[in-house]
């Protein structure tokens, strides 16, 4: 049976640390990195790889690893998370699935969706981490627990949180040339 395991979201806070990968933005079509047939996911990923370098970088790295890596809509494990990153053992390498709720403003969609990606970059730099043991192993060595239960694994990094941030006050510095978030479409699957 196919053992799947959630990360949770946590708030925001201020430590900033950037993220380096390679500059380019992914110039052709994604191949590693899929994105569910959405048109609310598609919009706020073009828009956030529009108007954030730091997600470009993010999506080039995703496109150089070796997981599969899939956004869809979806519920967490979580009723109050509105967005997680759930590994699938698979062959060759595990697939990364990022499910989110992208019915929310797109500033908060686009910024849930770093945070998830970037949970994803953190597993792709560990080519050890393919299953659900290795994957709590991982975060029980860079992260930390949001979660009481043992039976839920939950956990956040101060890394995944800095990134969100980037993004967030990258995609805020670009928010003139963009509708207000009053005038911006709704959510739709
Ligand atoms: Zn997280």
């Amino acid at each position: 049976m196919k053992r799947t395991r959630a990360l949770g979201v946590a708030v925001v806070t201020a430590l900033i640390v950037g993220f380096s990968a390679a500059a380019a933005a992914a110039a052709g079509p994604l191949v590693r990195l899929r994105i569910e047939n959405n048109d609310r996911i598609q919009e706020v990923f073009d828009y956030t790889i529009k108007h954030s370098l730091s997600f470009q970088d993010l999506v080039t790295t995703l496109e150089l690893g070796d997981h599969a890596v899939y956004i869809t809509e979806g519920r967490c494990p979580r009723v109050d998370n509105h967005a997680c990153l759930q590994l699938t053992p698979g062959q060759p390498k595990a697939t990364l699935i990022v499910r989110i709720d992208p019915r929310q403003p797109i500033m908060s969609v686009a910024a849930l969706l770093a945070h998830e990606l970037y949970h994803a970059a953190e597993i792709l730099r560990e080519p050890d981490v393919d299953d659900a043991a290795s994957l709590h192993q991982l975060y029980e060595r860079i992260g930390y627990r949001t979660c009481a239960g043992q039976s839920d694994d939950c956990w956040e990094t101060r890394a995944a949180k800095a990134f969100q941030e980037l993004v967030w006050r990258q995609l805020s510095s670009q928010a003139r040339d963009y509708p207000s978030t009053a005038d911006l479409p709704g959510p739709r699957r």
